[in-house]
């Protein structure tokens, strides 16, 4: 059990026991890739892994951070806490109580012992699994009580991406936080990025037959954080020419004229992209109620066709998980997540999960890739206490 496991790693560490563990999980978004920064639409899971961490209060200020997947320990006061400051992985924690306290909640320090099951760097999250199992010790042992209410879990969320965005530096739109701290077994999350409306909505392949396939990639690319920065800038120089506040605002219907008042090819790619994926997540939604998984798979093809051409976020290795998963029968595949490496999810039969798989990693062998890593994953629940 991780919850054991955080707890021995604490005990070695810092000779005490924890006051408790918490844990919160990674997430895969079934739809509406880079929409969270153009206030639109996304739809993820939680994931079933998790990452857990081992807690207790100090009273000297001081945050002493220790991962199993990290090195040595890390410490620093509360106080020096701040951008770029501490670097490194301990950021995500360290940035949870620093976030906390300037959102005017009173903190203190903390011991803090980490072990992740969430993949680090694949695109599922391992990022603010972390943030936010640190933040669900916070609210506890702070007394807090912000894990009551999704409004509370909401503002939890928001001080995982001060921390995120600002220490560590990392730029990211909010999809993952929320994914981690709303998430509920057996359902996707309708996250609205313009108000921050959230509606959960059934998620139950087993019923159907089908499962959900997750293809880690393992693909690492470099430049990716220049990437990204521009297909924002890129984005918000769209809405710029169109004047609106953010592509949201260009309704799928009036696509035709606002392409035509763009400025360059490129823009009217990214544009496109973004205005047709939020659409797409609202028709993922009406496909879910109805229980319409090929609909569903149909949708997960075209979005992959707009990342791959339009937004131009995929790579080889993502284009040959879900071409080889087609092959194979899969209802539908896209990659998932921010792109440039990370995973891919198909939506497969559940007897053709082992079949997908041997496929995959028959092609990624031809292809000379690194093997990749795939596992079949169930909407699972958002950050708790566990011990
Ligand atoms: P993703 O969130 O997709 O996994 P990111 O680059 O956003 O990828 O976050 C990965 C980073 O988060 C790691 O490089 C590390 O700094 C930090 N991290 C996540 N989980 C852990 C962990 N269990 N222990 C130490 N660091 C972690
Ligand atoms: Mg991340």
């Amino acid at each position: 059990m991780s919850t054991e496991s955080a707890s021995a790693v604490f005990r070695d560490t810092f000779a005490a026991e924890p006051e408790g563990v918490w844990s919160a999980p990674g997430r895969v978004n079934l739809i509406g890739e880079h929409t969270d920064y153009n206030g639109g639409l996304c739809l993820p899971i939680g994931l079933p892994q998790r990452t857990f961490a081992a807690v207790r209060r100090r009273d000297d200020g001081m945050l002493r951070m220790v991962s199993a997947q990290g090195g040595d320990v890390v410490e620093v006061a509360l106080d020096d806490v701040g951008p770029g400051r501490p670097e490194g992985w301990a950021a995500y924690v360290a940035g949870v109580p620093w976030a906390l306290r300037r959102a005017g909640h009173e903190v203190s320090g903390l011991d803090v012992a980490v072990d992740g099951r969430v993949p680090l760097g694949a695109g599922l999250s391992s990022s603010a699994a972390l943030e936010c199992a640190v933040a669900a010790a916070a609210s506890d042992l702070f007394g807090l009580g912000l894990l009551a209410d999704a409004a509370g879990r909401t503002a939890l969320a928001a001080a995982c991406v001060e921390a995120e965005n600002t220490v560590a530096q990392a730029p990211t739109g909010g999809m993952d936080q929320s994914a981690a701290m709303l998430a509920e077994p057996g359902h996707a999350l309708l996250l609205d990025c313009r108000d921050h409306h959230t509606e959960q909505v059934p998620f139950d392949l087993a019923e159907a037959g089908l499962a959900l396939l997750v293809v880690d990639t393992r693909a690492e690319h470099a430049l990716v954080d220049g990437q990204y920065a521009e297909r924002r800038d890129s984005c918000e120089q769209a809405a710029r020419e169109l004047g609106v506040p953010t592509l949201r605002e260009v309704a799928v219907g009036d696509l035709d004229d606002a392409l035509g008042r763009l400025s360059s090819d490129l823009l009217r790619r990214r544009t496109r992209h973004v205005v047709t994926e939020i659409d797409r997540v609202v028709q993922a939604r009406e496909a879910l109620r109805h229980d319409d998984f090929e609909r569903l798979g149909a949708l997960f093809l075209l979005s992959h066709a707009s990342m791959r051409d339009d937004i131009e976020i995929s790579v080889d290795e993502l284009d040959t998980v879900v071409e080889t998963a087609v092959a194979a029968g899969a209802l539908g595949a896209r990659m998932t997540g921010g792109g440039f490496g990370g995973s891919a999810i198909a939506l497969v039969r559940a007897d053709a999960v082992d079949a997908t798989t041997e496929r995959v990693e028959a092609a990624f062998a031809d292809k000379g890739f690194r093997a990749p890593q795939a596992f079949a994953v169930t909407a699972s629940g958002a950050a708790a206490r566990d011990h």
